[in-house]
């Protein structure tokens, strides 16, 4: 479903990601992890297409979204088709602030899908139920609190109806007693879609419960990959485990 096969970025002389290689299946759930720096929110950006890879191939669903590989191109026209297979949610929310929630939900699957309205709307609707935010619809992002404005952008996300779910740090940016309601959203979504998810999360507990496989990252590499509890409990590397040691 994802593939990330050499691929390289490099910010100056800041090697961001080396050569990786990192293949996530259809519907699977994974965490990275890994010291600030790592390039975790990197391989996020290169799926979103807001940067480019210097070398290598991405494909999602068979299909390339990047071809950097030597004498390759990137198919501009295939990689805006297999960009819309995905969607993200960002660690500062990103929503709209002079647009009520509801508005904020429609706006892409209208704009974007070309859905009609009174669809979109009803889809949000049942979207903004399933966050727990209904009676919200129409405030503006302003009026809700850090967890409920996390959950409009998950469902707004979710409104693109995406085959891969992108999650960037989402809680890092909420006050302590907010972090729950929106890690439960993401869980049910877990628990309850067959889409693929991969999310970068400090949570390591959540990490644990949520995914089939956590990849720990180091100086734009997988140093380490497998089951949550082999990687969270018996760490193999030396890195993880000082990483590991330092937060939990
Ligand atoms: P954190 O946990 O702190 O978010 P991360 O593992 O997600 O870290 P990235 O955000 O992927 O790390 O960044 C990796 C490196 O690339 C960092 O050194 C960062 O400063 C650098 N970097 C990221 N984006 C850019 C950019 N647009 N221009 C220059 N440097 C960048």
């Amino acid at each position: 479903m994802i593939s990330f096969a050499g691929v390289g970025k490099s910010f100056g002389d800041n090697h961001v990601l080396r050569d990786l290689d990192v293949t996530v299946a259809p519907g699977e759930k994974v965490s990275i992890i890994g010291p600030s720096g790592s390039g975790k929110t990197t391989i996020l950006r290169l799926l979103m297409t807001l940067e480019s890879p210097d070398t290598g191939l991405v494909e999602v669903d068979g299909e390339p979204l990047w071809d950097c590989r030597e004498g390759a191109r990137t198919d501009l026209k295939k990689q805006a088709e297999v960009r819309r297979k995905i969607g993200m949610v960002f660690q500062h929310f990103n929503l709209f602030p002079h647009m009520t929630v509801l508005d904020n939900v429609t706006l892409s699957p209208v704009r974007v899908l070309g859905m009609g309205r009174e669809e979109a709307g009803q889809r949000a609707v049942d979207l903004l139920q399933l966050v727990g935010l209904e009676k919200h619809m129409s405030h503006k992002p302003g009026q809700l609190s850090g967890g409920q404005q996390q959950r409009v952008a998950i469902a707004r996300a979710l409104a693109m109806r995406p085959k891969v779910m992108l999650f960037d740090e989402v809680t890092s940016a909420l006050d302590p007693e907010l972090i729950g309601e929106v890690l439960a959203v993401i869980r049910d979504l877990a628990h309850t879609t067959a889409m693929t998810m991969l999310l970068v999360t400090h949570e390591m507990r959540f990490a644990e419960e949520i995914s089939d496989r956590v990849l720990m990252f180091d100086s734009g590499s997988v140093i380490e990959s497998g089951p949550p509890a082999q990687i969270l409990q018996h760490p193999q590397h030396e890195r993880t485990r000082r990483f590991l040691k330092a937060v939990l």
